[in-house]
């Protein structure tokens, strides 16, 4: 069991220089810390990620550090408890660092990994690893100056071994780099937020490049970024879309490039466009990000709208790990594909990989180079390396 002695909050700097929460519990099993990620293209229904502000979820915690040492932590389950003390006084953000400590407290005091503690009738005997989703190009409002207007372009290799899928993606991204260099004047070897390429190109010459890497593909459009009076406003080049447009626009895309994958192609409010396009295209994963933002009731009401068969998991859109656990259920119950996936302002916090292997994700989007994400892939690997 874990007893929960002190606790200790500060703001640290994310990969995009924003701050964000670091919490440290002092335990009967030693000092355990974790920190949150922030998201750019947030969606509209996301968890405020701090009550008021940053700021005051530090007071907060520290305020009610007192509480948490009576209560006794065995279980993922006895998460409720800390729920219960902090409910409505912090955010999303400052949840999910703190029942990251936690899980890593319990984990070490039980002498197990923190996948291990996930144990919720949902996995199957065999565990599964997810397959990597790998970013290689941005836009979007991740990327800067002349750009694409879909947010990320994705390389998903077809194999369950992490360390190979890691291989493939970063090799194929320094491949790319020499096609942007010929095909982009501009191409300076510059990456956004997600340590993705930038590029002046726009989305159909960019694909016009990946579909040479053999490597199955996917595209997060991040359409509420750019939806605006019932148009998509696109700059890339400088046109209109209105919402069937988008449509036959989206279903080109997919039929052209054979896209396994496509994440938020409509706004953050349109399951009817998203059950349409899932109905056209049933054997593509049609993933719900902004539409969902890892919340039970918007994932009812897109299973009852047949809008997505997959969906991305962020924890700190909701904060809670035991929503998390029901979002997960859920999913799992109605054959609807799981995708845990990073942020786009990290930090070198990895138990995102441990929380996905748990839950049995089908897939595991944190991209391909950089400390933030590395860490989170190299923590996969190394989970699958115990294993075999
Ligand atoms: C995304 O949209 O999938 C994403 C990772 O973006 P952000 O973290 O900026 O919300
Ligand atoms: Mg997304």
């Amino acid at each position: 069991m874990v007893v929960i002695k002190k606790l200790f909050a500060k703001s640290i700097l994310n990969s995009r220089k924003e701050k964000t929460i670091f919490i440290s519990i002092y335990t009967n099993a030693g000092k355990f810390s974790a920190s949150s990620p922030t998201g750019k293209s947030t969606g509209k229904y996301e968890a405020n990620p701090y009550r008021k502000s940053l700021e005051e979820d530090i007071e907060s915690l520290i305020k009610f550090s007192d509480y948490f040492s009576d209560e006794i932590i065995e279980s993922f389950s006895d998460l409720r408890r800390i729920e219960d003390i902090v409910d409505r006084h912090i955010g999303a953000n400052s949840l999910f660092a703190l029942e990251s400590a936690i899980l890593k407290a319990l984990a070490k005091e039980k002498k197990k990994q923190i996948w291990q503690l996930i144990d919720l009738g949902i996995a199957k005997k065999k565990k599964k690893f997810p397959r990597l989703v790998g970013n290689c190009i941005g836009g979007g409002k991740h990327s800067e100056g002349k750009k694409s207007d879909f947010q990320e372009f994705l390389l998903i290799p077809k194999t369950n071994s992490v360390k190979n899928a890691f291989e493939i993606n970063k090799k194929a991204k320094k491949e790319v780099s020499y096609s942007l260099k010929d095909k982009d004047k501009k191409f300076e070897n510059k990456k956004n937020s997600e340590d993705a390429w930038e590029t002046s190109l726009n989305e159909k010459e960019i694909l016009d490049i990946l579909k040479n890497l053999k490597i199955p593909l996917g595209i997060d459009i991040a359409a509420s970024g750019f939806y605006t009076r019932k148009k998509y406003l696109y700059e890339n080049p400088v046109l209109q879309r209105t919402k069937d447009e988008q449509f036959s626009y989206i279903s080109n895309i997919i039929r052209n490039f054979r896209l396994l994958y496509i994440e938020d192609p409509f706004d953050e409010g349109d399951f009817e466009s998203f059950a349409k396009l899932l109905k056209k295209f049933p054997g593509t994963l049609i993933v719900g990000d902004d539409l969902i933002v890892t919340n039970y009731k918007r994932l009812e009401k897109a299973i009852e709208m047949k809008s997505i068969n997959a969906l991305i998991v962020k924890p700190n859109q909701i904060g809670s790990l035991l929503e998390v656990a029901k979002v997960c259920e859920l999913a799992k119950k109605k054959n609807i594909k799981i995708i845990f996936s990073h942020r786009s302002g990290e930090t070198e916090e990895d138990i995102i990989a441990d929380l996905a292997f748990g839950f049995q994700a089908n897939f595991f989007k944190a991209g391909i180079t950089g400390k933030e994400r590395e860490c989170k892939i190299k923590r996969l690997i190394e989970i699958q390396g115990k294993l075999k």
